[in-house]
């Protein structure tokens, strides 16, 4: 049984934080929104089931919520502090779990409660059926690299739900586009490359001593970023090269 990691303690230290200026952050979320225009929109039956995995599911190594991109998951966690209770607040924003069962964001009557700045992944998500990504799929086959045409067929096919609806069919060109040849990836790599370098140097150093990498992961998950930009200067050093060590999905570019 490995060691227990212990929840994240609130970090203090003032000169240790790592947010954005209020500008920063209007400058980045309106950038993240300018991406998500160009997913076309869906009409959903609302079940949460996309959000909670199966046995099967865990089994597979599949995580909610994944990928989520570190310049998405400043504008979240901001949110969070401003529209949650202190309480809930301070219980997402410690949370550590890497693959939990269960979306944290998952409401009680099965709603998203951070849908407003919900990340990409969840916008994209069962947005194209399996005779669209077909149809797609040739259509693309002489003007793309074969890899990116089966990348994107195995990546929307795990990403198919009955009870999903398309309500902006005219968007769809553009987002299949974007889909294969890697545009959304690219954007929100940027994206989150200027938001790591917005982290302090102590805060950045700190990190980097424990993990071993120039940069943080552009893509990972809400738990795995909670260790990285919110945790205080004694848990990087007591925790992190451990909890580093067993994450799985930590994607560096
Ligand atoms: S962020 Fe919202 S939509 Fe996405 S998995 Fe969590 S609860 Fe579901």
């Amino acid at each position: 049984m490995p060691e227990a990691i212990p929840d994240i303690e609130p970090d203090s230290d003032q000169d240790f934080g790592a947010s954005l200026s209020a500008a920063q952050l209007a400058e980045l979320s309106s950038k993240l929104d300018a991406v998500y225009d160009q997913v076309p929109s869906t009409c959903c039956a609302g079940s949460g089931e996309c959000c909670v995995l199966t046995d099967e599911e865990m089994q597979e190594g599949y995580a909610t919520m994944f990928p989520l991109y570190l310049a998405e998951y400043v504008r979240i966690a901001e949110f969070v502090r401003i529209e949650e209770s202190p309480e809930r607040a301070q219980r997402l924003l410690a949370h550590t779990q890497e693959r939990p069962r269960q979306c944290p964001f998952l409401g009680e009557q099965r709603g998203c409660t951070i849908y407003p700045v919900r990340p990409l992944i969840c916008r994209t998500y069962a947005v194209l059926d399996q005779e669209t990504i077909a149809a797609a799929a040739e259509q693309h086959a002489d003007e793309m690299p074969e890899e990116w045409i089966k990348g994107f067929v195995r990546r929307e096919s795990a990403m198919h739900c009955p009870r999903v609806t398309l309500t902006q069919p005219d968007k769809l060109v553009r987002h299949i586009h974007n889909l294969i040849s890697y545009t959304y990836e690219r954007t929100m790599a940027r994206l989150s490359r200027t938001v790591f370098e917005q982290v302090s140097p102590d805060r950045r150093q700190a990190v980097r001593s424990q993990i071993r990498r120039r940069g943080w992961p552009t893509r990972w998950t809400w738990g795995g970023y909670n260790t990285l930009y919110l945790t205080s200067a004694s848990w990087i050093q007591g925790y992190l090269k451990r909890y580093w060590k067993r994450a799985q999905l930590n994607d560096l570019d």
